[in-house]
């Protein structure tokens, strides 16, 4: 054996102690942590064995059975089974698994159905809606003419008044459904009505609760929204990655803006172990996890308004809590800053009609997609309640020492609750 083939054939141990360190190092902060990011979650093994494969090393420009590089008859099976797993998910009439991830693949829909300067109808960022969605430093706010709709002041719900007036008035071509930053059902019913009534296309972006979608907690854009895309790595729980659905007639413009479009060659690993994790969604206790997201979620909304927390909307439908920590006298930076030293790892937020600053705005978002995946039930929700009251508070009062107390406790629950990928020995 040449000393180059020994090299290549190293585990990542030997080859790169530095990575591998820091690689065990994230491992066992995700164990030791409460993971409540609304957006995260843990894959499962096969997910992550799918992900570390020499498919990583293909070629593979173009669709199944029309590609520009040779060797493909590996490949087009892999992605062929991704697509109709996606399809049979999904009930939808095409998808199209290779968008790199969520962003792109919501490009990729503006590229085959606007022009530069055309009109798209979406929700505002500080209202849930996501970067993509037309927000002004994103591509989308920059090359379209992005209008937007928000949430009532007084439900915290999607105000279907404003989204029907704006509509009217700026007669959009593309109207987006769906956020980042939404815990109440997205009525894709009344977007679809609207967008009917001023002949726009109704995309549905579900990166958030796909999963729930898949696992019957949220009900599907689809028969509603020509078009949808979703992200794979948040409630979905599959690899970082991203896919596009639609009706037949929109296939072909969607496939074409992806690929020559947006994108060179699809990561096939990743498409993989998105199959993979579709062939997981697809099981029967899939949908007890999507339940449970939504049952978790319930339990510590409840909680957390016991324990005076104000939510946007009074509580939630689905996987994510957003809480508006006005009333607590602190803002959502500082709070994020002191339940991540406490070992409860969540992020700051905008809410609604917020009047602070978006580097440090008012809120907390909140998500159980992850924690779910770990086991953690209802009856977990009011002691993760509680420690989060606890951190608020002990930040609020400057009493930083009471964090690590708090810390060791959680690391001390987390123990039982194993994940994918790392274990304590
Ligand atoms: C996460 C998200 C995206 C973007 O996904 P990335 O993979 O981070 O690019 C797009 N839309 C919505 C609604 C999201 O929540």
């Amino acid at each position: 054996m040449s000393d180059q083939y020994t090299r290549l054939t190293r585990r990542l141990a030997d080859a790169d102690p530095d990575i591998a360190a820091l690689i065990e190092a994230e491992g066992r902060r995700q164990h030791d942590k409460i993971r409540l990011i609304a957006s995260e979650n843990y894959v499962s093994q096969a997910v992550l064995d799918a992900t570390g494969t020499v498919l990583t090393n293909k070629y593979s420009e173009g669709y199944a059975g029309r590609r520009y590089y040779e060797g493909q008859q590996i490949i087009d099976q892999i992605e062929e089974i991704a697509v109709a797993r996606a399809k049979a998910l999904f009930g939808v009439e095409h998808a199209n698994v290779q968008p790199y991830s969520g962003s792109p693949a919501n490009l990729a829909v503006y590229l085959a159905f606007m022009q530069p300067g055309d009109t798209v109808l979406g929700m505002s960022l500080p209202m849930g809606g996501h970067l993509t969605h037309g927000a002004k430093v994103s591509a989308t706010g920059k090359w379209f003419n992005a209008v937007h709709y928000g949430v009532r002041r007084d439900t915290g719900r999607i105000d279907f008044d404003e989204v029907r007036e704006v509509a009217l008035r700026e007669r959009p071509k593309l109207i987006v459904a769906g956020g980042t930053a939404i815990p109440r059902t997205v009525d894709f019913a009344a977007f679809a009505q609207i967008a009917t009534e001023v002949g726009a296309i109704l995309f549905a972006d579900i990166a958030h609760i796909a999963g729930l979608v898949a696992g019957g907690a949220h009900p599907t854009p689809v028969g509603h929204a020509e078009v949808v895309s979703t992200t794979t790595h948040k409630t979905l729980r599959g690899p970082r990655g991203a896919m596009l659905m639609s009706t037949a007639d929109r296939a072909k413009a969607l496939d074409k803006a992806v690929f020559p479009g947006l994108q060179g060659g699809p990561h096939n690993h990743t498409t993989a172990a998105i199959a993979v994790a579709l062939r997981e969604a697809a099981q029967p206790d899939f949908g007890t996890y999507a339940h449970q997201i939504v049952a978790n979620a319930k339990a510590l909304a409840a909680a957390m308004t016991e324990r005076g927390f104000d939510l946007v909307s009074g509580g939630t439908d689905n996987h994510l809590i957003l809480v508006d920590l006005t009333g607590k006298e602190i803002g959502g930076k500082p709070a994020a800053k002191a339940l991540d030293a406490a070992g409860i790892e969540l992020n700051f937020n905008t809410v609604p009609f917020d009047t602070r600053k978006p580097m440090d705005p008012s809120g907390l978002r909140i998500g159980t997609a992850a924690v779910t995946t770990r086991g953690m039930t209802e009856k977990d929700m009011p002691q993760i309640a509680a420690w989060i009251d606890e951190a608020v508070t002990a930040a609020r009062e400057g009493k930083e020492e009471a964090l690590d107390g708090i810390a060791a406790q959680v690391r001390d629950f987390c123990a039982a609750f194993p994940i994918p990928g790392w274990s304590q020995d």
